[in-house]
């Protein structure tokens, strides 16, 4: 599965959305994914979620994990398809925490794995998560780049597609310069 045919299936499932969004990370964006249109299906997420473990299958991968709500369903895809565990991390107040009773051995050899990345931040956060719980986070990884590969989460960092879509600072976007505001993706039906 090549990236061109990625983007294909996120048009064809409307989850690439055209508009003025205001991004988690903050950013004003003409274009949003609504990754979750893609995976809908469990075939589509069972196939990316090869796709991805296709990358990691000498590297030792002992769990996989990633950030909640948008990294739950490929991350689970991912986890299938290399038959190992899946666990998640979610905010708790602002903070990325690893609840649930969910544990980790001391370095144990975790993927991370997201929808989309654009700043990275989330990521980080996870990661930061599982690396305070005793856990060694080996890669990262993501259905789409959104950051031109800039990016930096820390651990070596794969996409199987890259997207570039402007997102602008607040005060710098040309959207709200033509008087529009942006909208909570998700926030208008
Ligand atoms: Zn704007």
């Amino acid at each position: 599965m090549n990236s061109e045919q990625i983007l294909e299936h996120f048009t064809e499932t409307n989850a690439l959305l055209e508009g003025h969004f205001l991004l988690s990370s903050g950013l004003h964006s003409p274009n949003y994914l609504q990754c979750a249109l893609a995976l809908q299906y469990p075939a589509d997420a069972a196939r990316f979620g090869r796709a991805i473990s296709e990358h990691y299958l000498d590297a030792g991968i002992e769990t996989v994990a990633s950030p909640a709500i948008g990294g739950l369903v490929i991350g689970y895809s991912v986890a299938a398809a290399m038959n190992v565990r899946f666990l998640w991390t979610e905010r708790q107040s602002c903070e990325m925490t690893l609840r649930r009773g969910f544990t980790l051995k001391p370095r144990e050899r975790i993927l991370v794995v997201e929808d989309v990345i654009t700043t990275g931040g989330s990521t980080r956060e996870c990661i930061a998560a599982l690396e305070a719980n005793g856990g060694k986070v080996v890669a990262a990884a993501s259905i789409i780049d959104r950051s031109n590969g800039t990016a930096d989460v820390g651990v070596p960092r794969i996409a199987l597609a890259s997207l570039d879509v402007p997102s602008y600072a607040e005060g710098e976007c040309p959207l709200c310069v033509d008087g529009g505001r942006p909208v909570k993706p998700g926030s208008r039906a």
